[in-house]
């Protein structure tokens, strides 16, 4: 059976309702095998993403000022999601073991990587999968690059043996053994190295747009969708401003020779963008 890794963006998966779409998105589809999620993103436009969230809170532990209250509206977003989605379980353990962390100062990295981890063990559970730490499976260099050789040995062998996972987007385990996140935005890039280790068939990109525009839509009203895009027309798109996907989360699937489709989770009836090596 051919093999889809989809990643979920952070507004795909911002309440126990939008996780629901993603869900049945997940189930409609048996390829779709292993799930890349991001950290729940803005519910409405002057909402504050959980990475933000985390950022504020570890600055406030950074300082050695109280955090509980940060640390507190951040669980009460996962907690509302827990109950959003009819679910019985607990993150107590989780926030204890990030409190205890930001105390010890932690880092910066690991404060934010908390947003993906745990809205990873939320969905795993939720969706029945396999919760896989990516700090147990991607790895960089002691420069910040991806560590692509280990990365990829350790990935692919680890799925091997799971029909199904949740590996949380945006951050592996540095050289020194730390957490390491990718820049903003780098859940796309952990989606695209999955899809490359496991080989898959397609690597589905779900987002709150139906696929990449053939102009702004802040200047165009209605803009139509592009079909298919080569990864090197993308690239120009990006110079121009029009960004769907992290710039380093083209490589590893374009290495292997894995298109790459922009969707909608809230119009998985649309087609998207299909993003491929020359048309
Ligand atoms: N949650 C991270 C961010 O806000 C990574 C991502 O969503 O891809 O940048």
């Amino acid at each position: 059976m051919a093999t889809k890794v989809v990643k979920f963006g952070g507004s795909s998966l911002a309440d126990a309702k939008q996780i629901q779409k993603a869900a049945a998105i997940i189930k409609a589809d048996p390829q779709r095998r292993y799930v890349v999620p991001s950290a729940p993103g803005k519910r409405f436009s002057k909402d504050i993403k959980v990475t933000d969230m985390l950022y504020t809170c570890y600055d406030l532990a950074e300082q050695g000022l109280d955090f509980s209250d940060a640390l507190q509206a951040i669980r009460e977003r996962y907690n509302d999601i827990i109950t959003g989605l009819g679910m019985t379980f607990s993150l107590d353990d989780e926030f204890e073991e990030i409190a205890a962390n930001f105390k010890k100062r932690a880092g910066k990295d690991y404060a934010a990587s908390r947003g993906e981890y745990l809205n990873g063990k939320v969905i795993a559970a939720y969706l029945g999968f396999p919760f896989v730490d990516a700090a147990e499976v991607i790895f960089f260099q002691p420069d910040g690059s991806l560590n692509d050789e280990k990365t990829e040995s350790v990935l692919r062998e680890r799925l091997s043996t799971l029909e199904h996972a949740v590996v949380p987007g945006f951050y592996g385990c540095g050289a020194d053994g730390y957490v390491k996140t990718f820049s903003r935005g780098g859940s796309d890039v952990t989606g695209s190295i999955v899809a490359g280790a496991v080989k898959a068939s397609l690597y589905e990109n779900w987002t709150d747009v139906s696929g990449c525009l053939v102009t702004d839509p802040r200047i165009v009203k209605n803009p139509e969708v592009i079909h298919t895009i080569t990864y090197m027309e993308l690239r120009e798109l990006a110079y121009m401003g029009a960004s769907v996907l992290h710039e380093d989360a083209i490589f590893p699937v374009r290495k292997a020779g894995i298109p790459i489709n922009i969707r909608n989770t809230n119009r998985p009836e649309d087609d998207g963008t299909m993003i491929v090596e020359s048309t």
